[in-house]
Parts: C-alpha cells; structure tokens; sequence
C-alpha cells in the first residue's frame, strides 16, 4: 500500500485503504500541444506501475487505440487522474468516501498538477472527471448522453481552462463499444482545441453571446409575417414545436399520445437563425403559411411527435423529413438526443438546461440544431451515396407505416378480457401454489412485533424472534412472576431482550424481490448477483432476476423456482399483452412505428405489436398465444390476411455467403435436415440425392413422429435461427433453456448445423473479418453499421476472440436484406394503393397483416403475393440468384389470427 505523502496528512479516506499512487505522464512532445487528459481513479495495473492508463491494460488500450485513429500520439499529450490510488475493489463513484478522496486528491494535486502543466486544453474521461473540471448542470442534461463533446469552460482546478468531456474507456469496455467514435471524436476535438484549431466563437462558444445568434423569441405578429414572407422556398426549413411536456422529455423520447397542447412553434431556415412563435390565435395563420412556403421541412423526431401533434391542431405539415431519423440511418447505435446529434453534426453550444430559464431560446435552439443535424445528415449521405437509399426506404415508407397505424388493429375486446381472465385465473393457481412452497418462516409477519399473548389457537401462525425495543411490562402472573424466566421477578422486560413471540404471516409476495431474496437465503441456495451493478459497499448487487431464478432452478431444483418464474411471466403477460393492447374507442389498436433498427426492422411502441406471444410447449403457454392471437378479429364484413416470407432469413444468409447447398434445404426443410443428422436418422446419407419434392416428402413423413418433430421445432429451429444471427452455442443454450437438456446437447446441435456446412463459418468469420477491418458493413440497398469491437486479440489464450458486436456483424446482412426487400414490398403495395384497399394493419418479421374487406381477400392474396414473390432487382447475386433473389410467399386467411386457414 502506498499512497502520495500528503494523503495522510490531508485525511484522505483512502489513505489507507487506497493502492499504489500514480504520477502524472507528460509526454516528450506535450509543450507542443498542452493536452492534458485526466481520467477517474488507478487501475490495478496503474496502481501496479505507477502510471495512469497503461496502454496494455483495460481502459488503457482503449485509450491509446483512439489515440492511435485520430493520430495524436501518446507522446503528445498528458495523463493523470481525478483521484490517484486505486480505490477498494476499484469502487469510487457512489462510494462512502467518494467526495472526501476526490476532494483531497484535487486540492493535494490536482491543482498543483493544473498550474505546473499549464493545459490549454483539458480531456475529461468520464462523469466524475467531467463533474470535478467543470460546473455540470443538475439532471439529465448534465449527462455524459448530453453533455459530452461540447466545449465547457473548466472550474475547480481546472478553472479559465476548455474542457471537453467524454465516455470513459472503461465504460466503453464494459459493454458500449457503440460509443467509441464518440470518444475518438472528443479526442481529435481536445486535441484540435488544445492547438488553436477549434475557434472560440465559431466552432463552440461557452458564452453563446460571442456567437452572434440571430434569435428572435418574441416577435410581434408583423416580425412573425415578415418571417414568413422572407421564407426561401427552395431552402430546407427545420421546425419544432414545444408542448407543456416537452421540455420534460427529450425530443427523441416523444410520441404524440400523451401530449397535445402546443406552446411554442419555432422555425428555422439559416444557421444560427431562428423565430419562436407563441401559438395563439394570430400566430397559428403564420405558422400554416411558413409549413407551406417550403418544399423541404424537417424536425426532429416530428415524425412521431411534431407532424402529429400539428395535424391534431388542424396545421398541416405536408411530406417531412425526420432529422432524428437521418441520424440513425447514419449512426445507428449512437445517443440520439437532439443535443448529442447536433453536437455530432458540429452545433456549438449545448442548450437543453435553459429549458426552464428560457422556453423560447431554447425552442429556437431547437430548430437551430435541427437544421445543422439536417445539413450534416444530407451531406453526410450525399457523400456516402446513400442519400437515394435514405428516400426510399425511409422517407417514402414512413408514410405508409403513419397510414398502418391509422388503420389500426382490430380488437377484439371480449376476447381481450377472456386472455385477462385466464391469466388471472392462473395466476391464482401459481400465488396458491407459490404460498404452498414457501416455508412461514420466510414471510412477513403481520404483527411485525409479534402477538405479546400467545393466542388460543395458533393454527397458521409462526413462532418469531423479536428484540423489544423500549422496556414494557412482563405478561407472567403475579403469582408465577418469581419465577419467570424472562423478567426473572420484576415484572419488567427490559429493552434489548430478545423473545419469541406468536405472529400471523402475511402472504408471500412473489413480486417482491426482497422477499424472494429472503427464500433463497432461507433455503441456503447462493442469491445470484449481477454482473454490472454494485451494491453500496463495492460488492456485486444481489439479483432476482428471470434468467438467475432460472439458473437456480437448473442448479437446485427446487419447485418453488417455476413457480416465480411463471408469476414473473404472468405479470409481464398481463401488462404487455392485456393491458398494453387496450384498444382505442374506435376498437383498433394504434401503435406509433418507428425506425431505430440498424437491421432496418420495424418497430413500434406503446404498443410493440411486433412482438407477438409465441406458442409455446405447454398447455398453457398454447392457450395464452391462441387467446392473444384471437383477440385479433376482424370487424364484420372484414377478414385478416396474413402473407409471411418463407424462410427468408435462411435464403439470405445463403446467398449472401454463397452457400447453393443452404439456399436448397431452406427452400425445402433445413431443420428437419439438421434434425435428421442429429438424431441420426438412418437414411439421411441419401437424402442428397433425392429431388427436391421426394426430400420434402420424405420430411413431411419423418415429422409424423412426435420426437423428430419435436427436436425440430424446438432444437435445430432454434439453433439455426441462433448462428444465422451469429450466436455462440451458449447463449443459444441461455436464450431456450426449455428447449435444450443442456449446455451440452446445444453445443451438439449447433456443431451439427457448422459440421454439415462448413462454409458457413468460414463466410461468417470473413464477415467478422471485414467488419473488424473496415469498422462498418453496408448492404445492398445502401443499409449502414459501425462496428468497433467484432473481435478482440486474446493475450492469455494468444488469439483472437469474439467481441461484444460479433454477432451483430454476422445478423447484419441477411437481416437488414431481407428487411429490404420488406420495405420494396411496402413500397410497391403503396405506389399501386394496395394497402389502403386491402387494409395493411401490421407488419411483423417477415410477415404482412391485412383488415381486408372479405369481397377483396382473394384478390388481395394473389396481388400481395405477386409482388412478395417478386425477383429483388437489388438482391442479384452473380452465381446463385443473377435474376434477383426469389423468395416465396405463404397466405393465409380468417376471422382472427388464431384462426387462419392457409389459401394455396
Ligand atoms: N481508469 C482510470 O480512470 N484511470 C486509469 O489510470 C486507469 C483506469
């Protein structure tokens, strides 16, 4: 233990308790630049050498990689640390001691460390670095997700100083390497700033009065009209609008259900330029005319929140664009908070926290940062090629999506009440039964003290320690008081004792995870702990989770585990799919689509109608996804249509790795293939030969057999669907422990499907070669994803290893292509007026929901049809598909989707 000679003087908690002390490293070329970089507390191999971020350790080889991408050198710049021993169990943040050890450290070094160096500019990694250099705002906008890149004047001992602030490499380490071009781009920005690059008034501005900003935040009706009157017709237009919510949430945090009162509408059509005009009665004529002046109107997150709340207002915004939306296209995984893109897109100034101080500022800072977000996105794209790609597929199908969710999904609602009457009814039997397990010792007592008589009949009560906290009288009779063992003849229990007393125990609360914690320990099984969270003393958080009470159950097989796991499921049950999917008064469902996958998948919110309830294998299970399935009925006079891609995913993986062979059984039956080879079915070597229609006959015969049938629906689906997406056979074990034995039996099936085809692997670990190589894979229809860490360089086992976005680079493609030709589909549907005819109401995986008129349904199965079995004129593959890729289309029909007969 060794720690810096003032530590104890000073009465630093860590004095002590701390390890190692690190010294300051000042590059040989750091008079050139004055970068000084200060992150959090030492490491163990910092605490070990003395130095801060060593390049071979954790957070220092993350350090010295960005370094290394922006092309500054070690060499150049200065490193130290908020605090500079290694704290206890690497616990600083939260930690009892925290503001005594940072306080101390500063004031014995940090200062003296500051003045010797003279930065002229300063890096802080992390939160604690950036709360102790700078003044950060209270609150979420005082977040690394807000705040980070923008340029702050320092404070404390980095006073009169810039500091840019950023994620912490070990953050990044521990899960986030989405985050890495954010911190390599602070880096470069620090690096930039500390050598006069960055101007002062021109790329940031801690004080926004050098920027020169044209803000107009009153205007009188006559500014407002001359506003409108200047619009450049030609120019995009950002808008926004504010809502007496807005300023509580972030833009891209928004949906239009909850929120329709408008404040404030702000424009913006030049760069530093903006106008906020209250909406009343006079202003709402002008905001109509500048909506209508421009061919080109953008906002941010407006699809879901701005265009809708407008129109509700009864203004028209005409075709947008969605500023949040490019962004994503661009930068899938990155924050997409208004403040954290337009930093991104170079915007100067961070304004959220003037949210409260000043509406119509930061309204018109909104539209401001919309458009610098616009600008970079098209340039961006332009640039990249893809901006084609963007209009397309983004642009020209939100609408579509917007008209889905008007359309709505038909519900049901007496259906809707019977699923919520078997899941309580079930939910009965597993509390019963739950109460049935649990021993009395563990629940809570109603008479948290205990019953001071003991009552006449104990039946169903429980024997309890209690500690009387304030001295009370004795309950003996006088007569027997000499010899009362417990107030020994005074009458009087002094506080301190302990006693046993009688109490009724309440019912076991399944839900409480306290009290499952309680059981576990009572039944001396280990309380699982989680892997991230810390609890207040440094250690790893206990946990209830599902998968832990899983694992609990695998290991102890006690029949209490099942049992919470069920009541877990039945709450969240009940809460997604009961109640989540209240219909309107119109009797629909109308979910809000939005575009955040990189795959290019749909999604949606409040409701996710794309997440479905899949059968499962019990009873049970069976009835809740039939129920849930049935509550999707069709109106009178209207039928459901169901067209569903056959094997899509399989048909791209195939042809995007150029495996014939794969290509031909996911046309035919690969996981009865699989299944087949694994179960070793005796005639599987010949099956190679057979035609196409004598294989899939002889498939359709094996699958009379309940064990082959069920090793494929349940085994080699699973496993198959898990290495398309690029799953290592453990996790395919975690994510369907109720369909394999073991570990063991899924690592057999899933060897099985990379020994049958062994291309697939090699084709994958090209995949994961590129992505590693080039730090982004882009697909054919112009789909784009970074990728920071595919695969990492193992130092102990001397090889590369799969890192935390592995399986993301081999999903990417055969995803994001078959979600491609999802939206071509939507287009044409479109373009021809198909899905207002037909009734498209839902678009789920690989399949399309129709609310059809009953006379349409046949055509519209045979259109439909047509145009999903289309050749893709961007899916061509030179040797396997030189026409464009095929892919069928099954349909189906019926009153609900529980009941769907299959059309041929
Ligand atoms: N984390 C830090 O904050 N500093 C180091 O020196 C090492 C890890």
């Amino acid at each position: 233990m060794g720690t810096g000679n003032l530590c104890e003087s000073s009465g630093c908690a860590l004095a002590k308790s701390g390890a190692g002390f690190t010294e300051v490293e000042v590059g040989s070329a750091y008079e050139r630049t004055k970068l000084l970089i200060v992150g959090e507390a030492s490491g163990e191999a910092e605490a070990r050498e003395s130095l801060p971020f060593r390049p071979y350790a954790q957070s220092g080889s993350l350090l010295s990689d960005a370094l290394r991408e922006v092309a500054v050198s070690r060499a150049e710049v200065a490193i130290t640390n908020i605090v500079r021993c290694r704290p206890p169990k690497d616990w600083l943040s939260g930690a009892p001691y925290e503001y005594n050890a940072i306080s101390n450290c500063i004031k014995n070094y940090l200062y003296e460390t500051i003045d010797r160096l003279k930065p002229r500019a300063i890096l802080a990694l992390g939160g604690t670095a950036m709360r102790a250099l700078t003044a950060t705002v209270k609150g979420k906008y005082g977040t690394l997700d807000y705040a980070r890149g923008y340029v702050q004047m320092g404070e404390g001992p980095a006073r009169g100083i810039p500091v840019i602030s950023t994620y912490h490499p070990a953050f990044i380490r521990r899960g986030a390497a989405h985050l890495t071009p954010l911190l390599q781009r602070d880096l470069r920005r620090a690096f930039l700033l500390a050598t006069g690059r960055l101007v002062d008034g021109v790329h940031f501005a801690c004080d926004v009065s050098r920027l020169g900003l044209n803000y107009q935040t009153a205007p009188a009706i006559d500014e407002a009209w001359a506003f409108a009157e200047s619009i450049d017709p030609d120019l995009p237009l950002a808008f926004d609008i504010e809502t007496p919510m807005s300023t509580r949430s972030d833009e891209d945090e928004r949906t239009s259900f909850t929120d329709r009162d408008i404040k404030l509408v702000q424009f913006s059509q030049q760069r530093g330029h903006g106008i906020a005009f209250p909406f009343r009665d006079e202003f709402r004529d002008v905001v109509q005319r500048v909506l209508a002046s421009c061919r080109v109107k953008v906002g941010f997150n407006n699809w879901s929140f701005d265009d809708p709340v407008l129109e509700s207002n009864d203004i028209e915004t005409g075709m947008t664009d969605d500023a949040m939306v490019m962004f994503g296209f661009l930068w899938s995984d990155l924050p997409k908070n208004l403040q954290a893109a337009a930093q991104f897109a170079g915007f100067p100034f961070p304004w959220k926290h003037y949210s409260d101080s000043d509406l119509a500022f930061y309204g018109c800072a909104d539209a401001d940062a919309t458009l610098c977000v616009y600008n970079y996105c098209k340039q961006k794209m332009e640039e990249e090629g893809n901006w084609d790609s963007y209009r397309r597929y983004f642009a020209q199908v939100w609408p579509i999506l917007r008209d889905m969710s008007r359309r709505g999904i038909p519900i049901s609602n007496t259906k809707r009440l019977e699923l919520k009457a078997l899941i309580e009814r079930e939910d009965l039997r597993v509390t019963a039964a739950i109460q049935g397990v649990v021993p009395l010792e563990v629940r809570s007592n109603k008479q948290k003290s205990g019953l001071k008589r003991t009552p006449k009949d104990t039946t169903g009560m429980v024997q309890t320690e209690v500690v009387i906290e304030k001295e009370e009288k004795c309950q003996c009779l006088k007569k027997e008081r000499e010899g009362c063992p417990i107030c020994v003849g005074s009458g009087i229990v002094p506080a301190g004792t302990v006693l046993k007393r009688w109490a009724m125990p309440t019912e076991f609360n399944p839900n409480s995870s306290q009290q499952v914690k309680r059981l576990i320990k009572f039944l001396k099984h280990p309380v699982p702990k989680h892997a991230k969270r810390t609890d207040e003393s440094g250690d790893a958080a206990e946990t209830t989770e599902m998968k832990e009470l899983e694992r609990l159950w695998q290991k102890t097989k006690h029949p209490v585990y099942p049992l919470l796991i069920e009541k877990r499921m039945l709450t969240k049950v009940d809460g997604t799919y009961v109640e989540g999917w209240t219909p309107s008064h119109d009797g629909s469902v109308h979910t809000t689509y939005t575009f955040q996958t990189a795959t290019w998948q749909t999604s949606s919110r409040a409701p996710n109608v794309q997440n479905g309830l899949k059968h499962g294998k019990t009873e049970f299970q069976k009835q809740l996804a039939s129920s849930f399935n049935g509550m999707q009925r069709a109106v009178t006079g209207r039928v459901l249509v169901n067209l569903d891609f056959k094997s899509f995913h399989a048909l791209t993986t195939a042809h995007d790795f150029n495996i014939p062979d794969y290509a031909r059984l996911a046309r035919i039956d690969i996981h009865s293939f699989v299944t087949g080879y694994f179960l070793k079915t005796e005639d599987r070597e010949r099956w190679w030969a057979l035609s196409d229609a004598d294989m899939s006959a002889r498939f359709k015969e094996l699958k009379k057999d309940e064990t082959f049938k069920f090793c494929r629906d349940f085994k080699a689906k699973r496993a198959i669907l898990g290495i398309q997406f690029g799953m290592g056979y453990r996790k395919l074990f975690q994510l369907n422990r109720d369909d394999f034995e073991s570990e063991s039996e899924a690592r057999l099936v899933w060897e099985m499907v990379y020994q049958l085809f062994p291309a697939l692997r090699k084709a994958q670990d090209e995949v994961r070669r590129k992505a590693a190589e080039d730090h982004r894979l882009v697909n054919k229809f112009g789909a784009l994803r970074h990728f920071y860490d595919v695969q990492r360089w193992d130092r102990k086992q001397q090889k590369w290893v799969p890192g935390d976005q592995a399986e993301q680079a081999v999903a990417f493609l055969p995803a994001s292509h078959a979600f491609g030709v999802m939206r071509t589909v939507l287009l044409a549907l479109r373009e021809k007026g198909w899905d207002e005819r037909y009734g498209l109401c839902n678009q789920i995986h690989d399949s399309l929901v129709f609310h059809c008129p009953i006379e349409l349904a046949e055509e519209c199965v045979a259109n439909v049809k047509g145009e999903m079995e289309r050749p893709s004129s961007v899916l061509v593959y030179p040797e396997m598909a030189p026409q464009g890729l095929v892919v069928g289309a099954d349909a189906a029909m019926g009153d609900s989707l529980a009941d769907m007969k299959e059309i041929k």
